[in-house]
């Protein structure tokens, strides 16, 4: 049996109270909220609550890749989750993985070549910098090779997934037998359009089914993936947050320090490894506000992405990266103000008869375009005016698509009556309306307002979109262009009857009721953090890996950089670069403590 520790055994710095001052402290200063203390020192005498030969912190789709790859090569894991349940962001996910040249393309007969796949990647991921004949196609050297690895192991990856447990897959699908596209399936680089998004094959369980043929969810894929568990030499511990590592005298990570409401935090050996697979910081919001590029209201991630991991590891010495960047979309805000961890994003705005405008009554983007990128409309810098125009949206609709896609996120089911969705008779009623909601949330907004203009811009802009719904043109924004805006539009039980060409748009109604939601920029999670190499180890500054720390997921920098190359862009490798950290992990000679 393993020693308790005890109160007068902790330096300074650790005591669960010293650990939580230095987490409020560096809020209320507005700094990035770090730990008070990255690691402690360990060594023959310390005494160890439990021990494993890999310690893996988090239990979503990483960490469960990880546990499974770590105890296929003979490893004893312990997971750690500070949560009371577990499965993170993971578990609340729709569960799509993203997997190039994967088994069911090439049972198609599909060739997903290697070198084409890049491209459709770093042209996503750096489009700032991209050459398509370049030998690391103008991405940086490190990212690039992270991004080759990706591509030659995503499918090995599942594939031994797929051995090692019962995990079934099939196409993620819109409608029966309709794959979904590629979000960007109709660029020139994307040679494969549509295939690469995986779901877990739930079909022989009706009650795990959440898409179209028979998909499970997040929740249904770490099932699957975790139903050997009780087989495998894994322990989870939940309900601990795991708040530093330990450090021997050669500066080898050799466990990690976690506080489960005990006495005293409780150490945990690592005899080869500590894995974090913590997710990002999206409900950090010192954090939030001070890395990324644009501000959010919230996201769905789960409670737990507070970024824990980047203190940690910046403490030994590691390097950031891609902390400007999330895995964007857009939140409703009334919701987001009360809780940050909204239950789920606006993943397309649903509809035809239904149209977003800013604060000046200004059609601002394409309503349809995929949320990796309409989130970021609302980042857009007036250099005139001085302001954000389009920090907040306002998503209008009208009766027809009030009562034709109800049900689909945000729009309600005729019988709820959510408090953020606004409704009114008239269109300057909704105005009125959308005014009380704003003045309501003056506190958190800054006090933003509609222009004096809204209502004469607002009829202009409905104007002119019933002409571009009746054309099936959208001469603005494209709005309909491309397939996977067209799969969002039938990603409902039943689209609306719509006699028009572009079954995205419908002229709005010139009589309400209207409707209305206040939209603005949120994540799934962040991608940021410290940099890591191909066997996912975390690097220090000097470039090399620091020893006995890996990191997988959302915790760490993200080769994606800015992209989101289809559905299941942020599982997908995050499945894969966690098995590939496990098996390193596993690997590892045992460290003296
Ligand atoms: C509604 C929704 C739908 C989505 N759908 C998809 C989709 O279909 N496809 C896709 O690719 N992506 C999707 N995403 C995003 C995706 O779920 C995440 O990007 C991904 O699951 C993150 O996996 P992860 O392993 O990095 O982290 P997570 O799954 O977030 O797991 C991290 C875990 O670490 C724990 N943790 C954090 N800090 C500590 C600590 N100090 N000590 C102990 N534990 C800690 C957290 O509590 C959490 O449980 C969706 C997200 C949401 C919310």
């Amino acid at each position: 049996m393993s020693k308790q520790i005890r109160q007068d055994d902790e330096p300074r710095g650790l005591r669960r109270r010293d650990v939580l001052k230095g987490l409020a402290g560096a809020g209320a200063l507005g700094a990035t909220s770090l730990p008070a203390i990255a690691a402690v020192p360990s060594d023959a005498s310390t005494t160890w609550n439990q021990q494993a030969d890999v310690v893996i912190v988090g239990s979503g789709i990483a960490a469960t890749s990880a546990a499974i790859a770590a105890t296929q090569r003979g490893a004893t894991v312990i997971m750690i989750e500070k949560m009371p349940f577990k499965g993170g962001t993971t578990a609340k996910s729709a569960g799509v993985f993203w997997i190039p040249n994967n088994p069911l393309l090439r049972a198609a007969g599909v060739v997903d070549d290697r070198l084409d796949a890049l491209r459709y990647m770093v042209r996503l991921a750096y489009p700032d910098s991209f050459l398509p004949n370049h030998p690391t196609l103008g991405a940086p050297a490190a990212a690039f090779t992270l991004l080759e690895t990706f591509v030659d192991n995503a499918s090995p990856v599942l594939e031994k997934l797929m051995a090692d447990t019962g995990l079934r897959i099939i196409p993620w699908q819109f409608a029966p037998d309709a794959i979904w596209p590629d979000y960007y399936g109709h660029i020139p680089e994307n040679k494969v359009s549509k295939g690469r998004s995986l779901v877990t094959d739930v079909r022989p369980y009706p009650e795990r089914h959440f898409w179209a043929g028979g998909g499970g969810s997040g929740e249904s894929l770490l099932w699957m993936l975790q139903q050997g568990f009780d087989k495998r030499p894994i322990q989870m511990l939940l309900e601990h947050q795991v708040l530093a590592v330990t450090q021997n005298a050669a500066g080898q990570v050799t466990g990690v320090v976690a506080d489960g409401g005990e006495t005293q935090p409780i150490r945990v050996r690592a005899n080869k490894a500590v894995m974090f697979a913590t997710g990002g910081f999206t409900h950090n919001v010192p954090m939030a506000d001070g890395f990324l590029r644009g501000k959010i209201w919230g996201g769905c991630a789960a409670p737990g992405s507070t970024g824990d991991f980047v203190g940690i590891a910046t403490g030994l010495g590691a390097t950031l990266g891609n902390m400007n960047n999330a895995w964007w979309a857009q939140v409703p805000v009334e919701v987001a103000v009360k809780t940050r961890s909204v239950p789920s994003n606006v993943w397309s705005c649903p509809g035809d008869s239904m149209l977003e405008v800013n604060r000046y009554g200004v059609r601002f983007g394409n309503e349809k375009v995929a949320y990796n990128e309409r989130a970021q409309l609302h980042f857009t810098w007036d250099p005139v005016k001085l302001e954000y125009p389009n920090q907040l949206g306002f998503m209008i609709w009208d009766s027809r698509t009030s009562k034709a896609y109800a049900g689909y996120d945000p729009i309600p089911l005729p019988t709820a009556k959510p408090a953020h969705i606004i409704e009114a008779a008239t269109l300057p009623e909704l105005r009125k309306a959308i005014e009380a909601r704003l003045l309501a949330i003056a506190p958190q907004t800054g006090g933003i307002t509609l222009a004096k203009d809204f209502d004469a811009n607002l009829q202009k802009a409905i104007q002119r979109f019933n002409g571009f719904a009746k054309s099936g043109k959208d001469a603005d924004f494209q709005r309909g262009g491309t397939p996977n805006e067209n799969a969002w539009q039938y990603a409902v039980v039943k689209p609306a009857a719509n006699p028009y060409a572009n079954k995205t748009m419908h002229p709005i109604a010139s009589t309400g009721p209207f409707y209305a939601v206040i939209l603005g920029a949120g994540t799934l999670d962040t991608k940021g953090g410290p940099i890591v190499n191909a066997s996912g180890q975390v690097l220090h500054a000097s470039g090399q890996p620091i020893p006995g720390l890996y990191g997988a997921g959302n915790c760490v920098a993200s080769p994606a950089h800015q992209a989101y190359w289809g559905g299941g862009g942020t599982i997908g490798p995050a499945m894969t670069f966690g098995y590939l950290a496990g098996t390193a992990a596993a690997a590892e000679a045992i460290r003296p403590a």
